[in-house]
């Protein structure tokens, strides 16, 4: 089973591809996560995306796509989580011939639809556990009182840099100019399944298990 999750910023990519990861070993593909790890890192590549990262810019597609290529060789598990790859419609036709190259079938692309005034909200209070990603926020999921994460002990709350109003605002603008026409171009494949994402985490990840378990 391979998916895409399609969504703007804030829709609940992350938190619910971990639900797949934990429920059913899949495998979760994030360019944002590999992104972040690589400015953490001190990379050459990661000083070169850190401005357009913190902007709310697209990094270049071929340094995306570089980043996929090299994670597809790599462990399959349950099937893979693409969680904000593709963005754009060359990522997308490069994601389809990568596919095809390693004889990788893509099941369904998921769109997690929410609306716009719903996002602000959620991604301002965002943050997550440096130890293990665990997604957490101020109101809907706050730290919990001892201040240890609830999955794996650690201390370490991090919230991201382009958690902001400003960088939002162009995040926003970067998934409707150019992410949002791959739900044409997957309705046209015959792929697009879209499902409610303002209902409650849980219910959010029954939809999504329905979807995969029709397949
Ligand atoms: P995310 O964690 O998915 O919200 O991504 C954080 C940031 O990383 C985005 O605002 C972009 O600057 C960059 N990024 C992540 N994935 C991609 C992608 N597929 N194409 C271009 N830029 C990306």
């Amino acid at each position: 089973m391979n998916i895409i999750l399609l969504g703007p910023p804030g829709a609940g990519k992350g938190t619910q591809a971990q639900f797949l990861v934990e429920a059913l070993g899949m495998v979760q593909l994030s360019t944002g996560d590999m992104l972040r790890d690589a400015k953490d890192s001190g990379t050459e590549m990661g000083k070169l995306v850190a401005d357009v990262m913190s902007r709310g810019d697209l990094v270049t597609d071929e340094i995306v796509i570089g980043l996929i290529k090299e994670k597809l060789d790599g462990e399959k598990g349950a099937g893979f989580i693409f969680d904000g790859f593709p963005r754009t419609l060359a990522q997308a036709d490069a994601l389809g011939k990568l596919l095809n190259d390693c004889d990788i079938k893509l099941d369904s692309v998921i769109e997690i639809q929410v609306d716009d005034k719903a996002l602000i909200k959620r991604i301002v209070g965002r943050s997550t556990c440096g130890g293990c990603g665990q997604v957490y926020h101020d109101e809907t999921k706050p730290w919990p009182s001892d201040g240890k994460c609830s999955s794996c002990g650690s201390t370490d709350v991090k919230r991201r840099a382009d958690d902001n109003e400003e960088s939002l605002k162009q995040r926003l603008m970067e998934y409707y100019k150019k992410t949002s026409p791959l739900l044409g171009y997957y309705f046209a494949k015959g792929n697009l399944v879209s499902i409610d994402g303002l209902l409650s985490m849980n219910e959010v990840r029954d939809s999504l298990k329905k979807v995969i378990n029709k397949e």
